[in-house]
């Protein structure tokens, strides 16, 4: 370097510090903290309208929602993780008696209850999900704990119960989770079994296809540093066969997270989420087809699945929200840091009902 231009650099340096020193530009150092800027939504579950409900389950359901979504916004606004967000926002409703999933849940075939859970990082795509498990209190926690604790993602059945003792999680006796209205659907569905002749058929699966009890939950947020998570959980499906997984647990199918493109949780009939890869799929179609979130929530609800087979929530790497079903109704929530705050459980026109 010659002695002029390192003059020109002597005098470059002292009259602009801040440009050599650390790359800064001018006015950066010394700046207020930014305020956390989040998105969150959360779903109670796709089936039936909320004009079919009493005014009353209307109103208990959407303060539910409600208590919850003030759980997320609490986390995220005072800079907590996605990841929290949603695990603390889905172990709310884990626990109200409202929802199929945790306290609630549905009951199989056998009269059991089998809980599936799934969570997913979408900063490292690390996910965890539990299936089929019968005494843990929250699914949605352990499931966590798969993501970080294992190597694995997913841990089902009495291997999962196993892994959630060596982790010392909260057990419940299976009846904890019985409910007077999951039961009643319970028993009404085995008397219509009964009195077919042939048995479990393409037919009664069929028809168990078209009548699910609405709560599932899922919730997907992003938080301050730019990080997705979304997470799921559920009882499944009213008198399921033993031993029947759903889409919640399925990575790709119920829940989805990449901080390059969005975060999913489904809601539905499991078996067309798993067939379609939903989750996934409305992250590929941003990442590979330049889609946007509401394109790509669109297209699967209304070209990949069938009429009534259920709903989606979603949030992507710019905090846009989409919350879309095919079914005559879906519980959902959002809120956002631009001051977005909304509880709605209506029907397909997505017109909020009281
Ligand atoms: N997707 C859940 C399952 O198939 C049920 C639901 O979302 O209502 O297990």
């Amino acid at each position: 370097m010659g002695i002029n231009c390192f003059r020109l650099l002597l005098v470059f340096a002292f009259i602009s510090p801040s440009v050599c020193l650390y790359g800064q530009t001018p006015g950066e150092e010394g700046d207020s903290p930014e305020v956390s800027s989040y998105s969150i939504v959360i779903h109670g579950g796709a089936g039936s309208s909320a004009a079919n409900a009493s005014p009353v389950q209307v109103k208990q359901r959407k303060a539910s929602l409600t208590k919850a979504l003030d759980q997320g916004v609490a986390v995220l606004s005072s800079g907590g993780t996605a990841l929290d967000a949603v695990e603390s926002v889905l172990k709310i409703l884990e626990d109200d008696p409202q929802f199929n999933a945790g306290k609630g849940a549905v009951f199989n075939a056998a009269g059991d209850h089998e809980l599936d859970a799934s969570i997913m990082d979408g900063k490292t795509k690390a996910c965890g999900a539990v299936a089929g498990v019968k005494t843990v209190k929250n699914p949605i926690s352990l499931a966590r704990l798969v993501m970080t604790e294992t190597r694995h993602v997913l841990l089902a059945g009495p291997g999962a119960e196993e892994f959630a003792k060596q982790q010392g999680v909260e057990f419940v006796p299976t009846d904890y989770f019985d409910t007077p209205g999951a039961k009643k659907s319970w028993e009404r569905y085995k008397l219509r079994m009964k009195s077919r002749t042939s048995g479990l058929n393409r037919n009664t699966d069929g028809e168990l296809e078209t009548s699910w009890k609405m709560g599932t939950v899922g919730c997907v947020a992003l938080d301050g540093e730019g990080n997705i998570a979304a997470g799921t959980t559920t009882g499944g499906m009213t008198y399921k066969k033993f031993g029947r997984i759903g889409d919640s647990p399925i990575v790709g199918a119920g829940t989805y997270a990449d901080n390059a493109t969005c975060g999913v949780s489904a809601t539905g009939i499991g078996e067309q989420y798993i067939r379609n890869a939903v989750a996934y799929d409305v992250s590929a179609q941003m990442k590979y087809k330049g889609a946007t979130l509401q394109e790509a929530v669109d297209d699967n609800l209304r070209r990949r699945l069938n009429k009534n087979d259920g709903g989606l929530i979603a949030v992507d790497k710019d905090g846009n929200i989409a919350m879309g079903f095919n079914t005559a109704g879906m519980a959902r929530a959002a809120a956002d840091s631009k001051g977005r705050y909304e509880v709605i459980w209506g029907d397909a026109s997505g017109k909020p009902r009281k």
